[in-house]
This record gives structure tokens, sequence and C-alpha cells, in this order.
């Protein structure tokens, strides 16, 4: 039995979706078909499909689970599970408006006409606000409608804000905020549960260890003490003797985004020789 796992056929989340299972050390086949590919150390099959179609594909279970956007799952509205954030396809949703908008609160937007291809999550959005304003759905090239007189305002999935610069708008609003997630069926039957479970683990221990690193360093011993309340560590830092007398060597984990703090006070205490080295994989 194959679990069949959907993921996008071409575009943003594509090659971060294929190396992700790589890294959980599933190789799959470059055979001649686009649409399919099979693992072979690995009961999984993937089919390549449009980002939009996953979510019904996996609640009519012709796949068994997706890799998919945040902005997708939601807009889409399936009945599908949401098992795992994934860390990657990070982007938002966001209002915006022609740049010389006067823009206090969504309460501005009272009226108006916004042109987006997320009509369900900006209507979920305005009605928490209680604003009345108009959606038009359009499928692409949203940020035009403004200067083509299509409507005054956009909502529409933004990154770093460059295309809104270039149609001459500006970022009002945040509504949504996505990363591409891993769906699955809400039934799925005993056996591809358990490789579903299997794929999970796997993908948390690559995701935990894209925030770490593996430090090590060597200190005075009556440095120790400090050193150590500097380095947190998965449990507590391992600490080795030198044979250099009076000097150990420690061995840590430490979060990526604290690890420059970290090092300018780990050489302030004394530590010398730092060795920061990247994580494969972490289980805990
Ligand atoms: P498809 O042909 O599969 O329908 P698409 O054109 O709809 O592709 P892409 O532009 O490849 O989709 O984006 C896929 C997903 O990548 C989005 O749904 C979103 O979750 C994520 N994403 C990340 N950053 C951005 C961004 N700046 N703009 C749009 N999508 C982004
Ligand atoms: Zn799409």
């Amino acid at each position: 039995m194959k679990l069949k796992i959907a993921i996008q056929k071409s575009g943003r989340l594509n090659e971060d979706s294929v190396r992700i299972l790589k890294e959980c050390g599933i190789d799959l086949s470059t055979g001649l078909n686009k649409l399919r590919s099979e693992a072979y150390n690995f009961p999984l099959e993937v089919l390549f499909l449009r980002d939009d179609d996953i979510p019904q594909y996996v609640e009519d279970g012709v796949a068994d689970a997706g890799i998919v956007g945040e902005n997708i799952v939601y807009e889409m509205n399936k009945k599908i599970k949401v098992v795992e954030k994934l860390g990657f396809g990070k982007c938002r949703l966001s209002i915006a408006v022609p740049k010389n908008t006067e823009y206090k609160s969504a309460a501005d937007l009272k009226g108006k006409k916004i042109a987006t291809s997320y009509p369900l999550i900006l209507g979920n959005y305005l009605k928490k606000q209680k604003v009345r304003s108009k959606i038009e759905t359009v499928s692409g090239s949203v940020e035009i409608a403004p200067s083509v007189g299509l409507a005054d305002a956009i909502c529409d999935l933004v990154s770093s804000g460059s295309t809104l610069f270039a149609n001459g708008l500006k970022e009002a609003e945040v509504i949504f905020k996505s990363e591409a997630v891993l769906v699955s069926c809400e039934k799925l039957e005993k056996e591809k549960a358990a490789i579903l479970k299997k794929l999970v683990f796997r993908m948390k221990a690559v995701k935990r260890s894209r925030h770490s690193k593996y430090v090590l360093l060597n200190a005075p011993n009556n440095k120790l003490d400090t050193i150590c309340k500097i380095l947190p560590g998965m449990k507590s830092p391992t600490i080795l003797p030198l044979v250099e007398k009076g000097w150990s060597s420690v061995h840590s984990v430490i979060d990526e985004e604290k690890f420059w703090e970290i090092i300018e006070q780990l050489k302030e205490n004394g530590a010398q020789g730092i060795l920061v080295v990247p994580i494969e994989k972490m289980v805990l």
C-alpha cells in the first residue's frame, strides 16, 4: 500500500515541496510521466497538480494527502485536515490601496470595490470588521485592477511588496498569514494513516533542524557555569575535558534566530575556537 500525496506541479511551492520530501530521505523516480512519480524507498506516490486543485483531490480521496498554502486551504474550504505547518512558502494576504489614497483603518474600505482571488477569506475579514464593501472576484493579475478602473482596492498575496509598489499600490492591511502545510484526507485507512504518521515524524525532524545549529567551543573551567547558562541546548550542554589543563570543550544546540546574540555573549565570557555546524536532522 502507498500513500498518495499531491504537490504543486510548477510554481512557488514545487521546489520546496520536492525538497522537503528529499530531506525526509524519500527519493522520487524522475520518470517520463510528469504528473506522477513514485518513491522507491518509501511507500509514497506523488501526484503533481495545480495548487488550487489539491484541496478538492484530497477531500475526494483521490489523493490521501497534499502540500499546499494555507491561503488555498482556507479559501477552498474543503473537508480536509491540516496536519503540519511546513515552514516554507510564507506570504501574507493583504489589502492594498493606490499609493496616494489615505488609509487609516478598515472602515475606510466602506462602499469600496475590492478585487481579489480570495473572496471567502476577504468576505470573512470584512464581516468581522463590520465593513460593507463590494468584492470583485478575479482569477489573476489582481494588482492591475485599480489602475484599469475595475476596483478601488485589491486583496492579494504579498511577500516582498515589490509587485504592489510597481503597480502604484501600498499595503494597507494584512488579513491572513500563510505558509505551506501538509493536509490530509479526514478519514484515512489504517495502513495509510501509519505511513502518514511516519512522514510527519520525518518532516518534524527536518523542520526542527532548520532552526538549529550545533555549537562547539573551548572554555576555561572557571567560566563553565556562566557559559552553560548562555547555552540552553536540547537537554543541557555536553562538557568534555581538553588535554590542556583548566580548559573544557562544550557542545550544544542553539536556535538560529538567537545565534549572533549568543555568540557575542560566549566570546565576552571567555569562549574560544567557536565552531557552528549545521544540523541535518533532529529527533527529540
Ligand atoms: P498553480 O499553477 O499551481 O495554480 P499559482 O500561480 O496559483 O500556481 P504560485 O504563484 O506558484 O501559484 O503560488 C503558490 C503558493 O505559493 C501560493 O498559494 C502561496 O501559498 C505561496 N506564496 C508564497 N509567496 C507568494 C507570493 N509572493 N505570491 C503568491 N504566492 C505566494
Ligand atoms: Zn493556483
